[in-house]
């Protein structure tokens, strides 16, 4: 079984994997320790990753980058909106309501979802792990940005799916980075525990935590972000500034130009890298539009002048994170920056304001959540022996479910009225289990939906469950117990419905009844992280104005004056007993934007077809390289040590003949088929290898003596 760490982002991924010695970050082909998030669709195949990267420029209309920020986001998304007039690549509206990707593929104009993309990089990332493995990949962790909403999440399952890996948790970054810096920690206090604030500034976004440590465990006691502050906003400020100077004093405007818009942007970003270690900077594109050369600079205080709108904002999730936690900066024991996008030097000026201290980077800041993810499934994975420490993960959305019932018993208006209440409560742990129970008379359908949107801005609704049909004895008064689970990835669902039913009986009662019935509902955590289950007493719950829940007038569902459920029989006395029958009634799960199974089976028989003409084609780059390298090994050795073991005609001719395949493969042989490299290779072999042979015979015989001899 592998452990296997993946660390997603918007610019770039990072792969980590646990060995028995430690985690270890990976390399790519190129030798990298960053794969570039980048997909390249080509005429005859893609180029992943950082091969995908190098042909940005060139082919830059079918180079699908920024993924992160597309996946599991409806079309009208106004951040997705914003997001699309940067991009070079066609984005359209599906007939669903979610982006499609335009690129030209194999000769054809085709079109690809954003987790189909998210699905080849994952491909790329459990091919680098794979290889340097030397094994299989498919259980692995996988870290995601905290706001990312619940179809998001799943999104980024679908996608592993479709590379053929098996998450054993999506875990967010920032946990994961806390994860990275406490397990090692050995002086964390038997008590009183050590507040850290954890700020991660990547590509496109930034994420604040805050985490207590204490020997053998951390707690998140707040997340916050913003979700459209990160580096690249840097190089969009710098990209404007030029573009207008360039407008202005060259008469070109690199707006009309994608290609010269993207050697734009590039320059810039590489300006700002430069500006992170020097006071200025300068900038100079040979021939970037209209022929014309452009030449610049900028002084660092001026880079802080023109960025001062993005610099403002970072402020403000730092305030919440704080505020959530309910602490002040006195209680902040350190603040630990990593992400990239934090070098830039008037972030870490703004930081140590506002937490009077200068915040550290003990972290390696592009590897730590990746290597956090590795953890995160080495500690989840029966195969490692980790050192115990535990995770105390909190939710950051309230999520309430919402239902139509009836009135009460006793109350007028027996009308169907929409009823809500507040299933996971901001904070919530991950993983947890809730249970609701409802008076019913038949099937309903449950809709579990945002509590509150205004930081998430998705749409409130996640999913719609049809529970039912069922029957029972009691009419209205059935008691239907719903569970619902916020799984380990952070997603959550009606887990499944059980009608409830008292019932007389005489019989003896036996013990384990009771711990059955309390067993059933525990049994199916995952993993050693066990959800903790709470009843949602409708009773008790109240109109959700504090938790953002609209108020939809009386908790007409509350089980008013019953008690709570009895889960076993009462074994002490001799009377009648009551037990509670249960029987499990049918859910079926909607869930908006997510791939039905099917459609989920039929894009990873798609990608398998796609990584099959990968494949096809890079073992035909391979034996084409195959022939060349014969051609010109055989007609060295011709010259050299196979001089005495072929006639000189003999010799003639096999050279013309490596010659004229030599020419074939620059002219119409250039672009074949794989079979036909291999077929030109073996009808050279064919010539070549009895010399070979004569050869190697001389050699085993004494060819090897008569040398020696000859040394002698
Ligand atoms: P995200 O976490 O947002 O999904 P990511 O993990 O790919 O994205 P990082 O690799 O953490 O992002 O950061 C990438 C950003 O860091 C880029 O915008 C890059 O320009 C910026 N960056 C890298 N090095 C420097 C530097 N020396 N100075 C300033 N910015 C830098
Ligand atoms: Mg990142």
């Amino acid at each position: 079984m592998s452990v296997v760490g993946f660390d997603f982002g918007n610019e770039s991924c990072v792969v980590a994997v646990a060995r028995q010695r430690g985690i270890d970050v990976v390399l790519n082909d190129e030798s990298k320790r960053e794969t570039p998030a980048v997909v390249c669709f080509g005429e005859k195949q893609r180029f992943i990753g950082t091969a995908g990267a190098a042909s940005a420029l060139m082919n830059p209309k079918n180079t699908v980058s920024q993924i992160k920020r597309l996946i599991g986001r409806p079309f009208s998304d106004p951040e997705l909106q914003k997001d699309l007039k940067s991009l070079p690549f066609t984005v359209t509206e599906g007939p669903d309501g979610f982006p499609l990707i335009h690129v030209r593929y194999l000769g054809e104009t085709k079109q690809f979802t954003p987790t189909q993309v998210l699905g080849m990089l994952f491909s790329n990332l459990k091919g680098i792990a794979e290889k340097n493995l030397n094994a299989a990949v498919v259980d692995c962790c996988i870290g995601i940005p905290i706001y990312f909403t619940d179809l998001q999440r799943r999104a980024v399952l679908e996608a592993a799916t479709i590379a053929g890996l098996h998450p054993l948790r999506l875990i967010h970054e920032t946990t994961a980075t806390a994860l990275a810096y406490g397990i090692y920690k050995t002086d964390l206090p038997e008590s009183d525990p050590i507040n850290i604030a954890f700020v991660d500034i990547g590509h496109s976004s930034m994420q604040v935590c805050i985490a207590g440590f204490k020997k053998g465990q951390l707690k998140i006691l707040a997340h916050s972000f913003d979700r459209s502050l990160g580096g690249r906003d840097f190089d969009e400020v710098l990209f404007q500034h030029f573009a207008a100077k360039f407008k202005e004093e060259y008469k070109i405007d690199v707006y009309q130009n994608a290609r010269a818009c993207l050697r734009l942007r590039a320059a810039c970003e590489k300006l700002k890298k430069v500006l992170s270690a020097n006071p200025e900077a300068p900038l100079n594109i040979e021939c970037l539009m209209d022929e014309k050369d452009v030449r610049d600079y900028i002084k660092r205080e001026d880079f802080e002048k023109i960025s001062a709108p993005i610099l403002e904002r970072v402020k403000k999730p730092l305030e919440k994170a704080l505020a959530e936690a309910g602490l002040t900066t006195e209680n902040i024991h350190a603040v630990e920056l990593v992400g990239s996008g934090s070098r830039v030097p008037a972030i870490l000026k703004i930081l140590t304001e506002f937490f009077r201290k200068e915040p550290r980077r003990t972290m390696n800041a592009s590897e730590c959540v990746a290597k956090g993810c590795a953890l995160q499934c080495a500690i989840l994975s029966p195969t490692f022996k980790v050192k115990e420490f535990q995770v105390n993960e909190s939710f950051p959305f309230p999520i309430s479910m919402s239902w139509k019932g009836h009135a009460p018993e006793g109350q007028n208006g027996a009308a169907e009225a929409l009823q809500s209440t507040l299933v996971i409560p901001k904070g919530s742990p991950i993983p947890c289990l809730k249970a609701v129970t409802i008076l019913r008379s038949g099937a309903l359908t449950v809709d579990l939906q945002y509590a509150d949107v205004t930081e998430l801005q998705a749409p409130a609704k996640i999913s719609t469950y049809m529970i039912g049909p069922f029957q029972s004895s009691k009419g209205d008064r059935a008691k239907l117990k719903v569970k619902v689970r916020l799984n380990l990835h952070g997603i959550v669902a009606v887990d499944s419905a059980m009608l409830l039913e008292e019932e007389e009986i005489d019989v003896p009662v036996v013990k384990e009844t009771g711990k059955e019935a309390t067993k059933m509902d525990t049994d199916e955590a995952p993993n050693e992280i066990a959800p903790a289950e709470t009843d949602v007493n409708m009773q008790d719950a109240k109109p959700g104005v504090e938790s953002g829940v609209p108020e939809t007038g009386e908790k007409t569902a509350a089980v008013a004056d019953e008690k709570p459920v009895q889960m076993d029989t009462d074994s002490k006395t001799d009377a009648p007993k009551k037990k509670v029958k249960k029987v499990n009634v049918p859910v079926s799960e909607t869930v908006y934007g997510a791939l039905s199974p099917a459609d989920l089976q039929k894009v990873v028989e798609k990608e398998f077809e796609m990584a099959l003409q990968d494949r096809i084609m890079e073992e035909t780059k391979d034996r084409k390289n195959a022939v060349e390298a014969y051609v010109y090994d055989m007609r060295n050795k011709l010259h050299d040590k196979y001089q005495e073991f072929v006639t000189p005609p003999e010799k003639d001719q096999f050279i013309a003949r490596l010659q004229e395949v030599e020419d074939w493969l620059y002219e119409e042989g250039e672009d074949e088929t794989k079979s036909v490299y291999v077929g030109k290779l073996e009808e050279l072999k064919k010539q070549g290898d009895p010399i070979e042979e004569r050869f190697k015979e001389h050699m085993e015989r004494g060819g090897v003596i008569e040398q020696l001899a000859y040394c002698i």
